[in-house]
């Protein structure tokens, strides 16, 4: 009998499955994932696992000794970052928890929360999403006299982007209005004095914007050698997949965040990049090897996602780009059908279409998670979302998700947001604009007032309103008062906080909000939604933050949850369904005008990436690419009321070489529609009804 062993249970972990990476990687992918350290460059095409490569990488760096926590992974998503993690936690185990991954906004939040007091940043900063940060743009607009009145003054939205591509891109304002906004030459010196008037009014209320969270980062690495070796310190290992969409304050960050170790793994594919409108440069990953001599590089050029059928059209397609470096793909995957490129008489003929498929391929086996519907912008899919609904299928959409742009939900944050920082003047300026008797004016002066006064938490209660406001400066004073109150006395665990707080906010809330709306169901129940999703948050600063930081996805980010348990199809804008895949994509509306997109088709550079988010949406499919497009656009969303529409130009004669042809025939159940020559309708309800009212 064998000496009884001492057992010692161990804390619970997830272990990771056993592997042989040779086997699970090619040698190239191999290469790459072992890669012992220095700069490194996988520059490849869709599909070749890239970020299989980069899960595998941090899987390998765990395993060999590197603390998980040292490890920095910059994903282009909060969504993909986690996809990630969660895959090399199946290879290495629990400890890839302690890996920081996030997009680089998230992780420059951190680090300035963390750092930010050392240089002169106040800890307790608000962020701005796009729509505040254009909000307060319209503030400095009417402080410097040009109110909406103004018409030929560039818009807040307008001022908003010269201002955040100047940033993002370093391209001088005076140069960036030349090239694209020659009409408000004569404005150059004025929209200089509101970019000083907007960038002191963040700071003196204590408001970050998006591209402060990347700048700030960055001038605390290149100004101060002292905290930039503190922040340098942190980390062991940095990865980026996606790097065709960073812009070049990104690859500065990164520059100088590996300037010691020079432990730098950067993935992406030239082909791919869709963000110049954001200020992302394709020519960063071009540039790569140039910033960090020394640098091995590693090409992929075996697909592993799509059929070779697939392959032939989306190389096709891809080949007319201009500057490329990424090669044409190949696969072992020879079987499968070719693409089908399918026209259809009207849109309702394509929805038909698509639904019908959607059910084939369901019953056939695939499921509908497994299927994708993609399209150039959100409001593309709207006749499908109607006929999903109908035939209940069940789908989420990502991207184009506007939960967070309602405005009921954003009134409700900016309550909890002036209680977060009561120099919120954004916040601030949307209550009172939506208090019964309170407009422009008793807004700012308000604001004045309070400013005045240090933006004291009471300055408001303070304020002695003209009669008309008496009774909503009262109400207002009352709820703050009560939310303060509640604060102070807080001994509740924080979670319960936040929904409380909403609670609060919606007492008085509620009634403006029934006031505002004839139906208002439909609204009070996205609050109900935000309230439960508020109670899973720490804190109401950690809640806040994730919201402007993370602009949800789809309803299944929002409630934190992570992929949907429940089967369901996906609709998604081409620029969300980057990285992914699917069994069966359908690309719908692939017609000039639409896709390209009208407003690119005049611009060169606009042209060649709208070619390149066409191969981004086509690169998703696996098995069976369907790619759609009606003949009659009926529709009030064009100049035309009504027109005969062109295949998209990405499509060309080649391409389609490689497609198959399917064209609709008419329903044999519904009544065969009228032929109608498409030039001239036969009535016009529009004037009729135009006319019935003495129009
Ligand atoms: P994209 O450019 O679209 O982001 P990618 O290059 O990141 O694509 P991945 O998403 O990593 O590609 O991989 C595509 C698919 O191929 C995934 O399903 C992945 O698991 C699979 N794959 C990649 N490499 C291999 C391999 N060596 N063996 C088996 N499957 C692989
Ligand atoms: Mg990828």
């Amino acid at each position: 009998m064998t000496d009884t062993r001492l057992y010692i249970p161990k804390p619970r972990t997830v272990e990771g499955g056993t592997r042989d990476l040779s086997t699970d990687l090619n040698p190239e992918q191999l290469r790459a994932a072992i890669h012992p350290g220095g700069p490194l460059l996988v520059i490849a095409g869709a599909g070749t696992g890239k970020t299989r490569t980069l899960v595998y990488r941090v899987a390998h760096l765990i395993d060999t000794g590197t603390p998980p926590e040292r490890i920095l992974v910059l994903t282009f998503t909060r969504r993909a970052a986690g996809e990630m993690l969660s895959r090399a936690e199946r290879l290495v185990g629990s400890a890839t928890a302690r890996v920081h991954g996030g997009t680089f906004h998230s992780s420059g939040h951190r680090l300035l929360r963390q750092f930010g007091p050392s240089a002169g940043l106040p800890k307790d900063f608000s962020i701005l999403d796009q729509g505040d940060a254009e909000d307060l743009m319209q503030l400095s607009r009417g402080a410097l006299g040009f109110g909406s009145k103004e018409k030929r003054f560039p818009k807040k939205e307008t001022l908003h982007h010269i201002y955040s591509r100047h940033v993002n891109t370093e391209i001088p304002v005076d140069d960036l209005l030349h090239a694209e906004y020659p009409q408000f030459l004569d404005w150059q010196q004025e929209i200089g004095r509101l970019f000083a008037d907007y960038t002191s009014r963040k700071q003196e209320r204590n408001l970050l914007d998006y591209d402060d969270l990347l700048l700030y980062w960055l001038l605390m690495l290149e100004s101060s050698e002292s905290l930039a070796s503190q922040i340098r310190a942190l980390y062991d290992h940095v990865l980026v997949d996606e790097y065709q969409d960073t812009n070049i304050l990104q690859s500065r960050i990164l520059q100088a965040m590996c300037s010691g170790h020079r432990n730098l793994t950067v993935v992406g594919d030239d082909a791919q990049g869709i963000y110049s409108f954001r200020g992302a440069n394709f020519r960063n990953i071009l540039d790569f090897p140039r910033q960090f001599p020394g640098v091995t590089l590693v090409t992929l050029e075996r697909n592993y996602r799509s059929t070779q059928p697939i392959l032939d059209t989306t190389n096709t397609l891809i080949s007319r780009a201009e500057q490329r470096f990424t090669k044409n793909l190949w696969t072992e995957r020879t079987g499968g059908e070719m693409p089908w490129l399918v026209t259809a008489r009207d849109e309702s003929q394509q929805t038909r279409f698509i639904v019908d498929r959607i059910l084939a391929l369901h019953e056939e086996g695939t499921p509908l998670k497994e299927m994708a519907v993609l399209f150039r912008a959100g409001y593309m899919s709207a006749d499908l979302e109607i006929e999903l609904v109908n035939r209940k299928i069940p789908f989420e959409k990502w991207g184009g998700l506007k939960f967070l742009e309602a405005s009921h939900v954003k009134d409700v944050l900016a309550f909890l947001r002036v209680i977060e920082n009561p120099r919120d003047e954004v916040s601030w300026y949307r209550i009172f604009m939506m208090m019964p008797g309170i407009g422009d004016v008793t807004a700012r002066q308000i604001m004045a007032n309070m400013q005045e006064r240090g933006w004291d938490p009471d300055a408001f209660t303070h304020y002695a309103p003209p009669p008309r406001a008496r009774d909503a400066h009262a109400k207002l004073s009352g709820m703050l008062r009560a939310l303060r109150r509640r604060r102070a006395g807080e001994t509740t665990a924080q979670e319960k906080g936040i929904a409380e707080e909403i609670g609060i906010i919606r007492d008085l809330y509620d009634g403006l909000l029934k006031e505002r709306y004839d139906r208002p169901d439909a609204r009070l129940a996205d609050l109900d939604q935000l309230r439960t999703i508020a109670a899973g948050y720490p804190s109401r600063s950690a809640f806040l933050a994730a919201l402007a930081l993370e602009p949800p996805q789809n309803t299944q980010d929002l409630s934190g949850g992570g992929d949907s348990e429940d089967d369901c199809l996906v609709l998604s804008t081409a620029h969300s369904a980057k990285g992914k895949e699917w069994d069966a994509v359908f690309l719908i509306w692939c017609v000039d005008g639409w896709f390209p997109s009208a407003r690119c088709i005049d611009d060169e550079a606009q042209l060649e990436e709208e070619r390149r988010l066409m191969y981004v949406a086509m690169t998703r499919a696996r098995n069976h690419l369907y790619c759609t497009y009606p003949l009659n656009v009926y529709s009030s969303r064009r100049s035309s009321d009504y027109s005969m529409d062109q295949l998209s130009r990405f499509l060309d004669r080649g391409v389609r070489e490689k497609m198959q042809r399917v064209t609709m025939g008419e329903d044999p159940v519904a009544a065969p529609a009228p032929a109608v020559d498409p030039m001239l309708p036969a009535i016009d309800l529009r004037a009729m009804m135009k006319k019935r009212f003495g129009g």
